[in-house]
Parts: C-alpha cells; sequence; structure tokens
C-alpha cells in the first residue's frame, strides 16, 4: 500500500485502477475508468450473471475482521455462485458504501482483499461504484461468467431416486472464522462435470439442510433422505460443539457458509463418481432424493424423522424454522 493514501472518490478509484492496470486475465476490452466497462462474450457460450450483497455486523465484523478480509469473502462468496453453476468466472463489478471516517484505508484494505481472491480465479475487476457515508460498510459485488461448454448446472434437475453428494466437510465456518476465506469449489464443479452428468446442483451458503430444500422445491416439489451417519462433520463443528452444546451433525446440517457444492446425481453416475472422483475433488454420499415430498434424517439403526430447513433467514434475523 502506498505511504500517502489519495484522498477523495476519485483518488481512491484511481488508486483502484492503478491495482488492476495491465493484469488483465481475461481479456477484458476496457475496464475501470470509462462510464461502462466492455468484454467480449465468447461465441457458443452464455453469460452467467449473479450479485451478492455482504453488510457489516450481519455478514461480517470491520472492526476485528478487518477490510481485506472482507473484500476476500466478498469476492469468494460471488464465485462460490458461478461454481453453483458449474460456471467459469470472468469479471466483477464492486459496489461500496465506505464509512465516512476512514473512507481511502478502508477502500484499499477492501480492494485489496477482493484482488487476492479475483486474482486466484483469474476475475477481472472491470468497474464498480464508490460511495462513502455515515452508516456501516456495505460491499456488493456483481460477478459475470460464462457457462462452461458442458452447459449451466441448475437446481431444477434432481429426480426421485438419485444420490446427493457433498464436496467437502461441513459445519462450523463461524468457529474460527473459516466463513472469512471461502474456497470456491469452480474447478472441483468443472471436474465433476466432466466426470458425470449432473442433475442439480447448489452451493451451500445458508446450510446444507435450506440448500438442499432449494433444489427440492425447484426440482418440482421432492424430497431427500439424509444419512446422519454419512454426513461429513468439519472438525470445526466438532469443536464448536463441545463449547455451545449444539451437537456437531446440528452444525453440519444446518450452519450456513461452508461454500462446499452438493451435487444431485443419478445412482448409478453417483456411484462411478465416489468410487474415483477426479482431481481435486473430495465427495462424500450424504443421502437421496425421494418422491415423497420433505426433509427427512435417517438415524443409525434406520429411524426416519421429519428435518425442518434450518439455515440463517436473514428477514427474521435467526434460523429460518425450529427456534421458538
Ligand atoms: P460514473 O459517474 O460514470 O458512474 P464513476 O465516477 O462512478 O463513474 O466511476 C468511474 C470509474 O471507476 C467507472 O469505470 C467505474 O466502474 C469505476 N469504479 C468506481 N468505483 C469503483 C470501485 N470501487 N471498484 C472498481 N471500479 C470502480
Ligand atoms: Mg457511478
Amino acid at each position: 500500500m502506498q505511504p500517502t493514501p489519495p484522498l477523495d472518490e476519485f483518488g481512491l478509484i484511481d488508486w483502484i485502477r492503478r491495482q488492476q492496470s495491465g493484469r488483465s486475465h481475461q481479456g477484458t476490452v476496457l475496464g475501470i475508468g470509462d462510464d461502462c466497462a466492455i468484454l467480449d462474450v465468447s461465441a457458443g457460450s452464455r453469460l452467467l450473471v449473479t450479485t451478492d450483497m455482504l453488510m457489516d455486523g450481519r455478514h461480517f465484523r470491520l472492526a476485528s475482521d478487518g477490510a481485506e478480509a472482507v473484500g476476500y469473502k466478498a469476492m469468494g462468496v460471488n464465485l462460490s455462485d458461478i461454481a453453483a453453476m458449474a460456471g467459469l468466472p470472468r469479471a466483477a463489478v464492486v459496489s461500496v458504501a465506505l464509512p465516512r471516517a476512514n473512507a481511502v484505508l478502508i477502500g484499499q484494505g477492501l480492494s485489496a482483499g477482493l484482488k487476492r481472491m479475483a486474482d486466484r480465479f483469474e476475475v477481472d475487476l472491470i468497474g464498480g461504484d464508490t460511495n462513502a457515508w455515515d452508516g456501516p460498510l456495505v460491499v456488493n459485488v456483481a460477478l459475470l461468467g460464462e457457462t462452461s461448454p458442458l452447459g449451466a448446472v441448475r437446481r431444477s434437475g434432481a429426480r426421485p431416486g438419485d444420490v446427493i453428494v457433498v464436496t467437502g466437510p461441513l459445519g462450523g465456518s463461524l468457529w474460527r472464522g473459516r466463513h472469512l476465506r471461502p474456497e470456491p469449489r469452480i474447478k472441483e464443479a468443472q471436474a465433476i462435470c466432466v466426470a458425470e452428468r449432473l442433475n442439480a446442483m447448489i452451493d451451500i451458503s445458508d446450510g446444507l439442510s435450506s440448500d438442499l430444500n432449494h433444489i427440492l422445491e425447484e426440482s418440482g416439489g421432492l424430497g431427500a433422505i439424509l444419512d446422519a451417519d454419512e454426513i461429513p462433520i468439519h472438525p470445526d463443528a466438532i469443536d464448536q460443539s463441545r463449547t455451545d452444546g449444539i451437537p456437531a451433525l446440528d452444525h453440519a446440517l444446518h450452519d450456513g457458509e461452508d461454500f462446499e457444492l452438493c451435487v444431485v446425481l443419478s445412482a448409478e453416475r453417483a456411484r462411478r463418481l465416489l468410487v474415483r472422483p477426479p482431481e481435486p475433488v473430495s465427495v462424500y454420499r450424504v443421502g437421496e432424493i425421494t418422491a415423497e415430498p420433505g426433509l427427512r434424517l435417517r438415524r443409525s439403526g434406520g429411524v426416519v424423522l421429519p428435518l425442518e430447513p434450518r439455515g440463517f433467514d436473514h428477514f427474521r434475523n435467526r434460523a429460518s424454522a425450529g427456534g421458538p
């Protein structure tokens, strides 16, 4: 970071622009500096468009996490949405509302984090909007991508008898701040798609139970049985459980922000995928899709009980079901 920070909005934008210069990963025609950016679109592919907003006090705490970590997360969560469609990320537009006190330093830190994640996935930062106010930090990333030659994988293609797999252990992402360090499964999604045809996919941002529930609803009101013994539980969930007394399995089922993929495919294709997962992918079978609607959990011993989807609901400011 330069010793004398730029002083105003345009100085900051200029600083951000200089950080990007000469570093186009994607052959961007025109980046930061004009009224719009210009991109070439590859022949034969379609544009993917996604956006996610992060707010201080909700998705991060600026005072303890720092602006750099916030930028890294903001870019990462959007990349995770592109991964969930088996897409290829290309370019990002970032809008920020900076707290007026310290606006420039926060803007620079944020930018550095955004760029660190963007560079990992060869995404160009092509524009944005910069504002300052007396409110908390808010950052919105809009990410553009392209469908891969294999096409996009939607939430809506699950069928009864399909198998549900996830790409990594789940739960406890808040415990050690792992939610600030998403690992977008872009390469993994590509590799899985090349290996087997997928029926549906989603990234786990709100929690396995509620994200899987989106697949069930979008696929025409299907159900699913999750096998308690097969859910891969993250070590963070186990540690958190020792402190908060909530079973580690509940963390794995309902915590959000693991940013693993939840993948649905035919039983035969799942069998092949599980026996020989492509590099660099880990896959864990967690359950199956049923014609009977609703989520259920099969405990060891075979008892099957209804399971409420209980991810985070921003409008209710708490877990979306199961509470008082
Ligand atoms: P306009 O007034 O035409 O919207 P701005 O002055 O807001 O233009 O922005 C100037 C240029 O800087 C535009 O190319 C815009 O996309 C870019 N820009 C503004 N803020 C950011 C930011 N936070 N990150 C990246 N690019 C930005
Ligand atoms: Mg503007």
